[in-house]
């Protein structure tokens, strides 16, 4: 029997140079039984009897994705005689998350540092000799794709077979330690001595998969959920949440070696304004107040007075429409087209535009904090709460893209392993506001609550309170319930961004959006227009004078009393509610058009505010913004939701959810805002609290028995 070695590595760590380089063209590719992944295996050049294995790129060992299980699965089973575990010279504390699992193993570990030639034209220096002392296993520093050192590397390897293996680092704290060796104890004794500590630890986990292939009885699981439990509450964690923390911290504390002073003196820096931003307790408040002023400045202040200036200024009386209109009368156009263009277009479009600036704004303060590396921090925390809430941490970047736009948003719930919690994920996405919300926002903002600081702030805490809600509801369900994922990302070092970036990054967002309102927009308030000012009269279509006889009122009407609870049960918001369906930015177009029709003096842009303020109660107002923040998305994002789904039943029940959640929450607010405001108690006040102990009974109440422990049940 020949020799067998093993590669393993992250994705780009250039594992497929590497493995070129030492099998030349003679190798076997195939996929691994059962599954769609990349199997490859070779003779390596010059030694007839070593073959080499080049497993799936991953980032760690855990049960959640195929290529994960297929690396540890052929490591526990095939035994390779030495495992070669390439890295990222670059990257090497990413990198070596991965290798601190791999070392547990039980197999003799080769590490390979790739790309060195990078790295010291970087001006770096790897400290090896301390580094192989700290991982207790030989290191060769090599370039796959200058093929330098691949030779030693292979001399390295074959050096390595048959020999005993040292003990696994990192030793993990003392609680979990102890645990480890309880567990081992009691279930693993009959394992090969070099396994038993990965195994152990994979049960300190809770891995459903080990846990069915070492068979391991209800009543010894029982017995060690003890000890597990125990660690959970003396680490404030989850078992595995522990594990990865503590070999981030075992990284840390031996990365000393790794680079030169330059890098280590920013990773420095870097390490010291975490202590604060990322802090246990620190860290949400903070966040927190970050996106209250981001919120505050883009749309209450001075977003606000900008936008005050162009709706009130350039879209106002004096400005475009009293301009365009005696353009239109000195060109003699026929009345219908002045009114289309005028009450249609200009009205609509404009009411659209006019956010323009704001919406820049608040594109450069979110573009800056995702440049400067704030936002990826922003993931990190979010992980440890997320997860109590059944969402991954990962689920963090979704509704982080999801507050410029939903689509992207939703899309990026792909790197979710789990299916689970990437559906969760896809049904809480558009709950953030996106950009297209925003003006919505910015409206009853102004014109209901004079501008005040809290509203703008509010509803994007509303849509983070709804993610966070929901991730509690819904992981309740049978259909979501079962494990999370735990978190790997990179942080990378805080940097002051180039304005080039932070400027691009907003103004694509932004045009993007001004595209949108002279494509989709203009046709929709051309279609809204023509609905609202004619209607049927004596069986012909004729322009009607009083809007409340137009198609439009009638559709609306139609479908009105659905939103008497909730406090806008008026055609028009009904109106609102639908073309906003098209697209977001419609609500405001279709509010522009419709609520100009209210005005004695038709062309007056800024009688809106006013009209709109005489047909909505704050309380309504506020509940009618929840309603549009929360209810299903435009269609292009419900394509989106549909596409990520990849199934109708599941599209259905997410766009059903958005609904009812958007429905019950504007119902709650309008009720307890009445009985607030003195209107006093009525049957709906009681639906409106029913709903409200409803909603927290499904939040909190505890799970069916057969689900008291549901990764551990088979
Ligand atoms: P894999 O995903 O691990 O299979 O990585 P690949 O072998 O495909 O390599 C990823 C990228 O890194 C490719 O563009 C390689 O050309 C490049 N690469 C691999 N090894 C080296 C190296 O030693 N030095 C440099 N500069 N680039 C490398
Ligand atoms: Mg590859």
């Amino acid at each position: 029997m020949g020799i067998k070695i093993a590669l393993v590595g992250n994705p780009n760590s250039g594992k497929t140079t590497l493995f070129n380089a030492l099998t030349g063209a003679k190798q076997y590719v195939g996929n691994w039984p059962g599954v769609t992944v990349e199997k490859k295996e070779g003779k390596i050049k010059g030694k007839k009897d070593v073959l080499l294995a080049d497993l799936p790129g991953i980032y760690s060992l855990s049960p959640y994705s195929p290529e994960e299980v297929i690396s540890r699965d052929y490591v526990i089973d095939e035994k390779p005689d030495v495992i070669i575990n390439i890295v990222d010279g670059t990257n090497l504390e990413r990198n070596l998350y991965l290798t601190t699992q791999i070392l547990e193993l039980g197999v003799p570990v080769v590490i390979a540092i790739n790309m060195m030639d990078i790295v010291r034209k970087n001006g770096d220096i790897i400290d090896v000799e301390k580094l192989s002392e700290n991982l207790g296993c030989d290191i060769v520093e090599i370039s796959a794709l200058k093929n330098q050192g691949i030779n030693e590397l292979v001399e390295k390897a074959m050096a390595n077979v048959g020999k005993s293996i040292t003990p696994a680092r990192p030793i993990f704290a003392g609680a979990v330690e102890h645990a480890i060796a309880h567990i081992e104890e009691l279930l693993l004794h009959d394992k090969p001595a070099e396994q038993q500590r990965w195994f152990a630890i994979k049960l300190f986990e809770r891995d459903q998969k080990v846990i069915d292939k070492l068979n391991v009885s209800e009543a010894h699981i029982a017995h060690i959920e003890e000890d597990i439990v125990e660690c959970e509450k003396l680490l404030d964690d989850d078992s595995e949440g522990i594990i990865a923390a503590e070999r981030y911290n075992y990284i840390d504390s031996i990365k000393d070696g790794f680079y030169s002073n330059k890098r280590i003196r920013k990773e420095k820096l870097s390490a010291k304004i975490d202590k604060v931003l990322t802090n246990k307790w620190l860290g949400i408040p903070i966040f927190a107040g970050i996106m209250f002023l981001v919120y505050y400045v883009a749309v209450s202040t001075v977003g606000g007075w900008v936008t005050e200036y162009t709706n009130e200024v350039i879209f106002g009386e004096e400005g475009i429409p009293a301009l365009i209109s005696s353009g239109l009368k000195s060109l003699n156009t026929a009345e219908w087209l002045s009114a289309l263009i005028l009450d249609g277009i200009v009205a609509g479009v404009g009411a659209v535009l006019g956010f323009v600036p704001q919406l820049l704004l608040l594109f450069l303060m979110l573009a800056f904090l995702e440049e400067c590396g704030y936002m990826s921090r922003v993931a990190f925390i979010m992980d440890r709460i997320f997860r109590k809430f059944g969402l991954a941490g990962k689920s963090f970047i979704p509704l982080l893209i999801g507050t410029g736009c939903g689509i992207p948003g939703v899309m990026a719930s792909r790197t979710i392993e789990s299916p689970k919690e990437r559906r969760i994920t896809v049904i809480t996405t558009t709950f953030m506001p996106c950009g297209a919300k925003l003006p919505i926002i910015a409206l009853i903002a102004g014109a209901i609550f004079n501008n005040s600081w809290w509203v703008a702030p509010s509803a994007y805490f509303l849509g983070v309170v709804s993610v966070v809600i929901s991730g509690l509801i819904l992981k309740k369900l049978k259909a979501f319930e079962g494990a999370s994922s735990p978190f790997i990302m990179e942080l990378p070092e805080y940097h002051l961004p180039t304005i080039g970036t932070v400027l691009r990054s907003m103004w694509e967002r932004g045009w993007s959006f001004i595209k949108k309102a002279g494509t989709v927009i203009l046709l929709s308030t051309i279609l809204i227009w023509f609905l609202s000012s004619y209607g049927f009269e004596n069986g012909s279509l004729t322009a009607v004078e009083d809007m409340n006889n137009s198609i439009m009122a009638s559709i609306g009407g139609s479908l009105a009393w659905l939103f008497i609870p909730l406090g806008f049960g008026v055609w028009q918001a009904t109106v609102g509610i639908l073309t906003g369906l098209i697209a977001k930015e419609n609500l405001l177009s279709t509010l522009g058009i419709l609520y100009i029709g209210l005005s004695e003096v038709s062309d007056n842009g800024a009688e809106i505010w006013g009209n709109i303020q005489a047909a909505f109660t704050p309380q309504a107002a506020y509940a009618f913004l929840a309603f549009n923040l929360l209810c299903a998305p435009c269609f292009a994002a419900m394509g989106a939701i549909k596409r990520e789904m990849n199934s109708g039943k599941w599209t259905a029940f997410a766009i059903a959810y958005q609904c009812v959640y958007a429905y019950v929450v504007a119902l709650i607010i309008n009720q307890f805002g009445n009985l607030f405001m003195g209107a006093g108690f009525s049957l709906w006040t009681v639906v409106a609290i029913a709903l409200l102990v409803g909603m927290i009974y499904l939040m909190f109440r505890k799970p069916g028995k057969n689900r008291l422990q549901p990764r551990l049940a088979n």
